[in-house]
C-alpha cells in the first residue's frame, strides 16, 4: 500500500507488502530506500522482504489455488475482474506515469504510454479467455479424446526495473487470465508503481491469496520464489546472468519456468534504405528509455557506400537529444536507473575507449543543469567497433551504440547474428525481397523491417539463443501459464479384456 510519511522535508512512500490480501511490513521490519534517479532523493521506504515473507505469500497462494476461488471461476468472471483493472488503470492513468518517471526516471511521455499498454493488456487477455477453448479428436472407437487447457497453479513472476509497469502486466494479466494464484516480485530499485498495481488489483475485488507481492533482494526473496517446491511454474524478466540462476533454482521440482533475457540487438541499414527514416529509428531504438530497453538497437550495422554520411547525420540529430528530469514534458532522455547502474555503464564506455572504438560523441556522465544530483549519461556512440570488442559483444543496457560496417548482405547477417543473444533485430532498405530474406536470416524472436521498438499485445515476445526461453503476449503468453491435458472417454463402458481372468 501507498502510504505518505512526511519526513523532514521530503514526503515518502511507505510501501508495503501484500500477502493474503493483508498489506504488511516485512517480518523483521526492514525497510529499503527508494530514489528518484532524476534527483537523487528518497521518495520511498519500500518493505525489504525475507524468506519467511516469500514463503508466506507462496502458503497463501497455494491455499487460494487449492480452494479454486479463483480458478474455479467461470471465465466470463475472471475477465470481468480483468476488465476492472484495465479500467481502473485508465482512471489512473496520469498519477501512474507520474510515479512511473519519479521512480524509474523515464520521460513523462513514455511513462504514459507504458499505461496504456498496460490498461490494454489486461482488456486483451480479458477477451481471450472467454473465447473458445479445448480440442477434441476423433480417435479408435469407442473412444472420444479431447483435450482441456487447465492453469499451471501457484506462478512466480519476477520482473526488472527497466518497465516497472508493463513487466509486471504483462505477466500477471495472462497468469490471472489462466486462473493461477501468483507471488510477485517487483524490482527493489523500481517498487513504486507495480505497488500501486497490486492496489488496484485489490480494489477490483480480486479475492485475498490470489494475488501476493512480497519486496525484496533477488537473492533472498527472488531466490526463494525460485527454488521452493509449492510454486509449480516461475516467470522472469531480467539478465541472462541472472535467467540462469533461475533456471538452475527452478530445476529441483522441475519447475515450470519461462525467461525473458537480455539482448544485442542489431539494426541493419541498406544504402537503399529511406535514409532520414533509417536514421530516425536508428535514434530511436537505441536511446529510448536511455538505451534500457531488452530490445534496444544496440548495434548498428551501416553498408560501408552511407557509412560516414550515416555517421554525421546521426551524429547531428543525437546532439540535439534533450536530456533531463523525465517529469519536464521538454525532456526526450531521462537518467539511468540508479547509481549502481550509471557506473556499470560508464565502465562499458572505458571499456570502449581501451579497446580502441572511435568515440563520435558523448562518452561521460552528465552533471549541468542540477543533473549532479542525478544519474544522467549522454547519449553515446562509437563508430568503426569490431566484433571481439566488450561494446560489441555484452549487453550494455544504457544510451551507447556500436556502429559498424558492412559490404553486403552477407556480411551483414554473419555480424548481425554473432553474438550470444538473440532478442531482436530490425532491417532497412526498401527492397521488400531483400528485407524478408535477411529479416528470415536473423537469430532472433521480435524482429522489424523499417521499424524499430512498436509492439503488440497480439504477437508474441521473446528471444532465441541467450535471450531467453518462451514468450510473453499473444496466444502464447497465455500458453505459458497454461497446462494442458488429454481426456480420453470410453463410450462403452466395457472391460478391455487384455487379460485372460
Ligand atoms: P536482473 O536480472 O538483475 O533482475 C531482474 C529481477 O530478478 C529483479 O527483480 C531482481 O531482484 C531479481 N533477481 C536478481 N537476482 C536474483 C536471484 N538470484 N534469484 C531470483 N531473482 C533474482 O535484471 P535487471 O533488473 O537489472 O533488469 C535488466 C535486465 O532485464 C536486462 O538484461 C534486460 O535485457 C532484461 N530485460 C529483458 C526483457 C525481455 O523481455 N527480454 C524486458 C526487460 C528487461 P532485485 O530487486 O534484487 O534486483
Amino acid at each position: 500500500m501507498l502510504e505518505t510519511q512526511n519526513t523532514q522535508a521530503v514526503k515518502t512512500l511507505d510501501l508495503k507488502m501484500y500477502i493474503n490480501g493483508e498489506w504488511t511490513n516485512s517480518s523483521d521490519n526492514k525497510t529499503r530506500e527508494v530514489i528518484n534517479p532524476a534527483t537523487g532523493e528518497v521518495i520511498a521506504q519500500a518493505a525489504e522482504g525475507t524468506v519467511a515473507d516469500a514463503r508466506a505469500a507462496i502458503a497463501a497462494a497455494k491455499e487460494a489455488f487449492e480452494s479454486g476461488v479463483w480458478s474455479d471461476l467461470p471465465t466470463v468472471e475472471r475477465a470481468a475482474y480483468l476488465l476492472k483493472i484495465a479500467d481502473k488503470i485508465d482512471e489512473k492513468a496520469e498519477e501512474l506515469a507520474a510515479l512511473e518517471t519519479m521512480n524509474n526516471g523515464k520521460p513523462l511521455r513514455e511513462a504514459g504510454f507504458d499505461m496504456g499498454d498496460a490498461a490494454a493488456c489486461f482488456r486483451y487477455y480479458a477477451g481471450m479467455i472467454t473465447q473458445p477453448d479445448g480440442e477434441t479428436y476423433h480417435v479408435a472407437d469407442p473412444m472420444q479424446a479431447m483435450v482441456v487447457r487447465e492453469p499451471v497453479g501457484v506462478c512466480g513472476l519476477i520482473v526488472p526495473w527497466n518497465f516497472p509497469m508493463l513487466m509486471s502486466v504483462w505477466k500477471i494479466a495472462p497468469a490471472l487470465a489462466a486462473g493461477n494464484t501468483i507471488v510477485f516480485k517487483p524490482s527493489e530499485v523500481t517498487p513504486v508503481t507495480p505497488t500501486k498495481l497490486i492496489e488496484i488489483i485489490e480494489e477490483a475485488g480480486v479475492p485475498k491469496g490470489v494475488v501476493n507481492m512480497v519486496h525484496g533482494a533477488g537473492p533472498v526473496v527472488g531466490n526463494e520464489i525460485a527454488s521452493h517446491k509449492d510454486v509449480d511454474m516461475v516467470s522472469f524478466t531480467g539478465g541472462t546472468k541472472t535467467g540462469k540462476h533461475i533456471m538452475k533454482a527452478a530445476a529441483d521440482n522441475m519447475k515450470k519456468i519461462s525467461l525473458e533475457l537480455g539482448g544485442k540487438s542489431p539494426n541493419i541499414i541498406f544504402a537503399d534504405s529511406d535514409f532520414e527514416v533509417a536514421v530516425d529509428y536508428a535514434l530511436f531504438g537505441i536511446y529510448c528509455g536511455s538505451g534500457q530497453v531488452c530490445s534496444a538497437g544496440s548495434r548498428i550495422l551501416v553498408e560501408e557506400s552511407i557509412y560516414d554520411k550515416f555517421i554525421e547525420r546521426f551524429t547531428e540529430r543525437a546532439k540535439q537529444i534533450q536530456v533531463g528530469n523525465g517529469a519536464d514534458p521538454e525532456t526526450e532522455m531521462g537518467p539511468l536507473v540508479s547509481q549502481q547502474h550509471m557506473e556499470k555503464v560508464l565502465s562499458y564506455i572505458e571499456s570502449g575507449k581501451q579497446e580502441g572504438a572511435r568515440l563520435l560523441f558523448g562518452g561521460e556522465r552528465l552533471t549541468e543543469n542540477g543533473m549532479d544530483k542525478g544519474f544522467f549519461v549522454a547519449p553515446t556512440a562509437f563508430a568503426d567497433t569490431t566484433q571481439e570488442m566488450k561494446i560489441v559483444q555484452e549487453e550494455i543496457f544504457g544510451p551507447v551504440v556500436a556502429i559498424q560496417k558492412f559490404k553486403d548482405e552477407a556480411e551483414a547477417i554473419h555480424l548481425a547474428n554473432d553474438t550470444d543473444y538473440g532478442l531482436a533485430g530490425a532491417v532497412f532498405t526498401v527492397d521488400g525481397a531483400k528485407a524478408l530474406r535477411v529479416i528470415k536470416k536473423l537469430r532472433a524472436g521480435i524482429t522489424w523491417i523499417n521499424s524499430y521498438h512498436p509492439t503488440y499485445n497480439e504477437a508474441p515476445w521473446g528471444g532465441y539463443k541467450q535471450s531467453g526461453i518462451g514468450r510473453s503476449l499473444g496466444t502464447y503468453g497465455l500458453d505459458e501459464f497454461q497446462e494442458i491435458k488429454q481426456i480420453n472417454i470410453n463410450l462403452e463402458v466395457e472391460p478391455v479384456g487384455w487379460f485372460k481372468n
